[in-house]
């Protein structure tokens, strides 16, 4: 498998280069140099393949000769060890629930698959892999969760004291072996400045081998190709034909892992991006004016993302022809008292319970049917989160009946480890320095 830079289709990597890289140095994003397609057989009889024999078909064709097939599998059954079941709710109306991983988020496909994968390209004698994450909840549980217990590396996460859920926070400073946890008096800004001054440092370069679990890496991205095909496989399993997939979407990384699918041959009949009041997607479709702006604070803070970072990938992916992607993609936004509508909408019509990113993307689905007055396809929307990872945000009738997940359950006995530290660069480095 060979990797160019959106920003240089001249530049040819291999597949272990892109991954320990996460960016290029012209700061463009990895994309395969050419996406294989899957053979049709295999789409016509997708429905007789378990999760692990879809991911590994998948992860073959994409990364040929990269790892040998033996070991892929290994990596595979290891890494995707929990299911992602297709719920469900009513007449052509699923849900796709990506929350029974360890952290309980769909961030466990690609945090898992990548730290096997780098645990994978380590060479024996190589020095063991630092990563440093900053986190404002989500991604840092994933990643710890992840790396735990994974020969020959090490995880730092650095998070903001007091501003991350309870879950989060346990998360985080309940694993030990090689997680460790640094809770910094200072906000997300801060803990993000600090791990960009490590990679700066040369001190510090030279005496570790420094990763980043950036969510750009090109490894967090193919394993969220494999749900939307196995999602398929169990709808075609019901005879449903035509999919619409909505995701609800913060920097893009998710959908641009549907929609790279898509490119493999997966027959998907609308993708739908569903995000917060951060729409600088839907402006864009809408207006043809790709405008950033600073994000905003939502109940879908997952979602709270001006500028999202993987939106480069899907313009590659149509070659910058915007009414080519609009063929295949729409995107709607919800404030959030339209959020916090459609969770009690969600809960009273089907007694579900649905996080608040979720149910953004169940509004989408509702208004897509609406514009179009199509009923007949199978309209999928992607749980990206388990609902008690977000308490805050329910009405008390609610939250009082959300289910608790036993990993959950036997997190909050656990004793909770994590470094106080401020937010100088000097005590950062010297804690690394004197831990390690
Ligand atoms: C990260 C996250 C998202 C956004 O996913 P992207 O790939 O960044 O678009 C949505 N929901 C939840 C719960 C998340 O943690």
């Amino acid at each position: 498998m060979k990797l160019y830079s959106t920003n240089n289709h001249n530049l040819s990597v291999d597949f272990p280069t892109a991954v320990f890289n996460s960016m290029p140095a012209d700061k463009g994003l990895y994309m395969p140099m050419h996406i294989p397609q899957l053979d049709q057989e295999f789409i016509d009889t997708i429905d007789q393949f378990s999760l692990p024999e879809i991911a590994f078909k998948v992860a073959s064709t994409l990364l040929q000769d990269a790892i040998p097939a033996k070991d892929l599998k290994n990596i595979i059954d290891d890494a995707i060890n929990f299911d992602a079941p297709v719920v469900k709710l009513a007449d052509n109306e699923y849900v796709l629930e990506l929350f029974h991983g360890p952290s309980l988020a769909f961030k466990d496909f690609g945090a898992r698959f990548m730290s096997r994968i780098m645990a994978y390209f380590l060479k024996d004698n190589e020095k063991t892999l630092d990563v440093l994450v900053a986190t404002s909840g989500d991604t840092g549980g994933a990643v710890a969760l992840g790396f735990l217990g994974v020969p020959n590396t090490r995880v730092t996460i650095l998070y903001p004291k007091g501003k991350v859920s309870d879950i989060q926070e346990l998360q985080l400073c309940t694993n030990g072996q090689n997680i460790h946890a640094v809770e910094v008096d200072g906000t997300f800004d801060d803990c993000q400045a600090l791990v960009k001054q490590a990679f700066a440092d040369d001190e510090l370069n030279s005496k570790f081998r420094l990763t980043s679990a950036n969510s750009i890496n090109i490894s967090r991205l193919i394993p969220q190709t494999f749900y939307y095909f196995n999602a398929y496989a169990q709808l075609k399993k019901q005879g449903k034909k035509e999919v619409v997939f909505v995701v609800p979407s913060g920097n893009f990384g998710n959908i641009a892992a549907g929609l790279l699918a898509y490119k493999m041959g997966l027959p998907v009949k609308q993708f739908i991006a569903a995000t917060n009041v951060n729409d600088t997607v839907p402006r864009f479709l809408e207006t043809g004016i790709y405008e950033t702006r600073p994000s905003v604070q939502t109940y879908a803070n997952a979602m709270d993302v001006g500028a999202p970072s993987n939106w480069v990938r899907i313009m590659d992916m149509f070659q910058n022809d915007k009414s080519a992607l609009q063929q295949v993609l729409k995107s709607y936004r919800y404030t959030d008292e339209e959020t916090l509508k459609g969770m009690k909408t969600i809960y009273n019509d089907f007694d579900y319970i649905a996080c608040p990113h979720t149910a953004i993307a169940w509004k989408a689905l509702q208004e897509y049917r609406k514009e179009t007055g199509d009923k007949d396809f199978a309209g999928v929307f992607l749980s990206t989160a388990h609902a008690c990872k977000f308490p805050d945000v329910f009405p008390e009738e609610m939250k009082a009946k959300i289910e608790i997940p036993e990993q959950v359950k036997s997190l909050a006995a656990k004793q909770k480890h994590a470094t106080a530290m401020d937010t100088a660069f000097e005590s950062f480095k010297n804690y690394l320095i004197t831990s390690y």
